[in-house]
C-alpha cells in the first residue's frame, strides 16, 4: 500500500486538514502564524515526507499566549465561567470529539506513526472518556468548613471557617510526541475543570492534533484566551514558556532531563509544577503462571506503542525455571510481527517518531551488542525508508549495563532470569525511575507480597499499561512529581484558601 495513494480515503475532516498545508496557531481565540513567520517541517515518520508546515513560535508567540491567558484567567469571560458551565464546555468537546474521532486518529497516524485503528480506540478514545471525567470534577469541586477551636482566641469568641479550591492560574503544559493528542487532554482537561487557563505546546515532531483539537475547543465554545496552542521546539517555545512571570503553574510530561531542567526553572520562581517522566518498568514473571500468557503479555508490555511508552514494561525478569519458555516465546512473537504505517491494517507495528529517535534506539542496540548482549530478535533498523527499527530481545545482560539502567524509548527489551522475590523486588527497583511495574502470577499470596515492595506509581497484575480515567498515574523517584489522571490530577490545578469569619 503506497502512502500517498490513500489520502482519499481519509475522513473528509482529516483531507481537508491535511490539504492546508500551513498551519496556523491559536492565540489568544485568533489563528496566527509566528511573529517572525518562521515555520517548522511535520514529517510523516513512514515515508519520511514532509505533511505540514506549522508556526516555529519564539518568545514574543510565547509571551502573546501567556498574555491572552492571563487576561482569560484574571477577568475575561472565561473565570466568570460557573462550574457548571465549564461542565457544559467540556462535555461539548467531548462530543465533537467523538464525532470527529477517525479523522483525528488518522492525522495522529500520519503524524507519530502509530497505527490509526489504536489511536482511535486508545488514545482518541481515553481522551473522550478523560475530558468527560474531569468534566464530571468541574462541578464536584468542593471545600470543608470546621468548628474552629482556635486556642488563643476567647473561649467565647466565634469563628466560621471554610477553605475554598481556587483554580491555580495560567497552566503551561508542555507535552511530547508518544500520545500527542492524550498527552495534550491529559493536562488540558483538569486544567480547564479546575478554571484555569492554558499555554499547550505539543512536541514540535506531532502538533497536528492538538491544532485539531484547537479547532474542536473554539467550535465548543471555549472562550478567547481559556487555551492557547503554540507550536514550536523546546528551546524556542518551551523554554520562554516554563521561564515566564506569567505561569503560576507547569505541567509536563517528557523526559527526566528536560523535566529536571524545568523543575529547576519552576522552583526560581516557585510556580507550582507537575511532571511526568520517564520509566523503565519491569515485568515479573513468577514460576506459578502460564508462560504463554506471560510471554504474550511481555510482548505487549515493551512492543505496544513500538516502545514508546513512558511505562513500558522494557526489563523482563523471568524466574529461572521458566526462563528459557518464556524468553523464546516473547522473542518468536516479536520476530513474526509485521511492520507497516500505521493506516496499513496488516501492521502490528509502525516506525519510530523521527530519525533522532531511530539513531538513539539503534545506539542502544550497538550499546547492549558491546557489552556482550545476545541479540534473540530484531537488533537493526528495518528497511531503508521511514524510521522502523525490528522489535528487539537481549539476553545476557547484567544491571549495570546501559540497556538496563536506561530509558531507551524503543520496542527493545532486555530479559533477565531471577531465583526468588527479593532478588527480583531489589532488581525490580534498581533504576533512578519508578514508574509503573507489573507481575504475572497465579498466586495471590506472592503477588501480595511483591506489591509493596515494589517502588512505582503504579503497579499491573497479569495486565501492563492499563489507564483509567478515575485511577491516578505518576512516579515515584526520578519518574516525576504528582500525578495525572483521578481525582487528584484536578487537584494539582488548585489552590487552597482558609477563610476565617469572627462572627
Ligand atoms: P524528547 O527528547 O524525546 O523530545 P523532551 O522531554 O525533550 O523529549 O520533550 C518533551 C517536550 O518538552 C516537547 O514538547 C519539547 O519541545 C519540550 N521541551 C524540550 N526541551 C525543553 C525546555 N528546555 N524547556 C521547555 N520545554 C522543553
Amino acid at each position: 500500500m503506497n502512502l500517498s495513494d490513500i489520502h482519499h480515503l481519509l475522513a473528509p475532516r482529516a483531507q481537508e486538514f491535511l490539504r492546508r498545508d500551513t498551519h496556523r496557531m491559536l492565540i489568544d481565540g485568533r489563528w496566527v502564524a509566528a511573529a517572525e513567520g518562521r515555520t517548522l517541517d511535520v514529517l510523516n515518520p513512514a515515508n519520511e515526507q514532509c505533511i505540514a508546515h506549522v508556526p516555529l513560535a519564539g518568545a514574543a508567540d510565547v509571551d502573546a499566549a501567556v498574555q491572552a491567558a492571563r487576561r482569560a484567567f484574571d477577568g475575561g469571560p472565561w473565570s466568570r465561567l460557573r462550574p457548571a458551565d465549564r461542565q457544559r464546555l467540556l462535555l461539548r468537546l467531548a462530543d465533537l470529539l467523538q464525532t470527529h474521532a477517525q479523522a483525528v486518529a488518522q492525522v495522529e497516524s500520519l503524524d507519530n506513526g502509530k497505527s490509526a485503528a489504536i489511536a482511535e480506540a486508545v488514545d482518541v478514545a481515553m481522551s473522550i472518556d478523560y475530558i468527560r471525567f474531569m468534566a464530571g470534577q468541574a462541578t464536584a469541586i468542593a471545600g470543608i468548613t470546621r468548628d474552629a477551636s482556635i486556642p488563643f482566641a476567647p473561649p467565647s469568641a466565634q469563628f466560621v471557617t471554610f477553605t475554598r479550591r481556587e483554580a491555580v492560574g495560567v497552566v503551561a503544559a508542555i507535552v511530547p510526541w508518544n500520545f500527542p493528542l492524550l498527552m495534550a487532554v491529559m493536562k488540558l482537561a483538569p486544567a480547564l475543570a479546575a478554571g484555569c487557563s492554558v499555554v499547550l505546546k505539543p512536541a514540535e515532531q506531532t502538533p497536528l492534533t492538538a491544532l485539531m483539537l484547537g479547532e474542536l475547543l473554539m467550535e465548543a465554545g471555549f472562550p478567547d484566551g481559556a487555551v492557547n496552542i503554540v507550536t514550536g521546539d523546546g528551546p524556542g517555545a518551551g523554554a520562554p514558556l516554563t521561564g515566564h512571570a506569567g505561569v503560576d503553574k507547569i505541567s509536563f510530561t517528557g523526559s527526566t532531563e528536560t523535566g529536571k531542567l524545568i523543575g529547576r526553572t519552576a522552583m526560581d520562581r516557585l510556580a507550582r509544577v507537575t511532571l511526568e517522566l520517564g520509566g523503565k518498568s519491569p515485568v515479573i514473571v513468577l514460576d506459578d503462571c502460564d508462560p504463554a500468557a506471560a510471554a504474550a503479555g511481555a510482548a505487549q508490555a515493551i512492543f505496544f506503542n513500538h516502545g514508546q511508552v513512558c511505562c513500558a514494561g522494557s526489563r523482563l525478569y523471568v524466574q529461572r525455571r521458566m526462563f528459557d519458555r518464556v524468553v523464546a516465546d516473547v522473542a518468536a512473537i516479536a520476530k513474526q510481527m509485521p511492520l507497516g504505517h500505521g493506516l496499513d491494517p496488516a501492521a502490528q507495528m509502525g516506525p519510530l517518531v523521527s530519525q533522532e529517535q531511530l539513531d538513539r534506539v539503534c545506539g542502544y542496540i550497538e550499546s547492549g551488542r558491546r557489552e556482550g548482549a545476545e541479540v534473540l530478535s530484531g537488533g537493526r533498523r528495518a528497511g531503508d525508508k521511514g524510521y522502523f527499527v525490528q522489535p528487539t530481545v537481549l539476553t545476557n545482560v547484567n544491571h549495570a549495563h546501559r540497556v538496563v539502567q536506561e530509558e531507551i524509548f524503543g520496542p527493545v527489551l532486555t530479559a533477565m532470569p531471577y531465583d526468588d522475590l527479593d532478588e527480583v523486588a531489589r532488581q525490580a527497583n534498581d533504576t533512578p525511575y519508578g514508574l509503573g511495574a507489573s507481575i504475572w502470577s497465579n498466586n495471590l499470596t506472592r503477588v501480595h507480597q511483591l506489591i509493596p515492595r515494589l517502588r512505582a506509581g503504579t503497579v499491573w497484575v497479569n495486565c501492563h499499561s492499563m489507564l483509567d480515567p478515575g485511577m491516578p498515574f505518576g512516579g515515584y523517584k526520578q519518574s516525576g512529581i504528582g500525578r495525572d489522571l483521578g481525582r487528584e490530577a484536578i487537584d494539582a490545578y488548585l489552590e487552597t484558601k482558609s477563610v476565617f469569619i469572627a462572627a
